[in-house]
């Protein structure tokens, strides 16, 4: 009964890019984004800089584009989630630049409105349907914590107005851990899911900051290319996975690689302005697909 569910023919690690919608006070924008296909390519283009070589493509397992509902986005990585009940490891990052979309993916806007509810709520839900609709086969604990990782060091979650003001700058990652007992065997599974909304990616100009603020971009920088490496690395199916390189890959190491499977969401502002941040993004998430 437990381990039928999922016949993953991707493999297990797998990157899906979210273009974040125009905000309604720029209606009147360019985009830099051409054209998405229904193959999981998307292609980019700087409208400021048209030409023959001015067009990008890269290849992802999925692309959202700006209609994307939170539902559908869910739909396909609701696969995932469920297969946390039946023992897996599963570790869903959000990606981007800052203003990308990336807490809109994993939080949502707004709590109070269902349809909106990102990722991390419909996961909760879905994991605590899961485990009434099994109540008479499987006795499932699930417990849930939630850590902020800023400047490499490990934090119990802060106030949430102290969360908030720093939340560009800090990785913050919400765990499920779920224990089930087989009742007609007394056969334990546990499974654990990451929900990780990650530091922004953006470059910071090395010549305006200085102290805090450099110290913060030069862990960001360091975490978010570790955390590429590992992923590379597992892609690869590499024998060395460098997971001592940083504080996120560590806390993480138990579900990344083996038997785990890994969600990217790769987030994508349409901005022209934000060009340059959206070729280095995509090209980051290429190296782990
Ligand atoms: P990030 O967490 O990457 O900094 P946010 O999730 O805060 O970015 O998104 C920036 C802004 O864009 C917010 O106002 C958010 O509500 C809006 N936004 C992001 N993605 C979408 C989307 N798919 N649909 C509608 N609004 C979005
Ligand atoms: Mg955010």
């Amino acid at each position: 009964l437990l381990h039928n569910q999922v016949q993953d023919l991707k493999g297990n690690i797998r990157v899906y890019c979210r273009v974040r919608p125009f905000l309604s006070n720029q209606c009147d924008e360019k985009s830099t984004i051409d054209h998405i296909g229904e193959d999981g390519s998307i292609m980019i283009v700087n409208p400021q800089k048209p030409g023959k070589d001015a067009r990008k493509i890269f290849s992802f397992n999925k692309v959202f584009g700006a209609n994307a509902t939170q539902i559908e986005v869910f739909a396909d990585t609701q696969p995932l989630i469920r297969s946390v009940m039946d023992g897996y490891n599963v570790c869903i990052f959000a990606y981007g630049q800052t203003g990308s979309g990336k807490t809109y993916t994993m939080s949502g806007p707004d709590v109070t409105t269902v349809e909106t509810w990102g990722v991390n709520y419909r996961a909760l839900n879905d994991l605590f349907c899961i485990s009434r609709s099994r109540a008479d086969v499987v006795s499932y604990d699930v417990s849930i914590q939630m850590i902020e990782i800023y400047n490499e060091q490990g934090n119990r979650a802060v106030g949430a107005t102290a969360l908030n003001e720093r939340s560009s700058r800090s990785h913050s990652v919400l765990t499920v851990h779920v224990q089930g007992r087989e009742l007609a065997t007394d056969s334990i599974l546990r499974g654990c899911l990451h929900l990780v909304d990650l530091a922004g990616s953006e470059r910071v100009d090395k010549s305006e900051a200085t102290g805090e603020r450099l110290r913060e971009a030069q862990h960001i920088n360091r975490s978010l290319s570790a955390l590429g490496d590992v992923i590379s690395a597992l892609a690869q199916k590499s024998s060395h996975i460098p997971y001592r390189n940083s504080k996120l890959t560590q806390v993480l190491q138990d579900a990344l690689g083996g038997q785990a499977k890994t969600l990217m969401f790769v987030h994508i502002n349409p901005e022209v302005n934000a060009f340059g941040e959206t070729i280095s993004t995509l090209k980051f998430a290429e190296r782990v697909a």
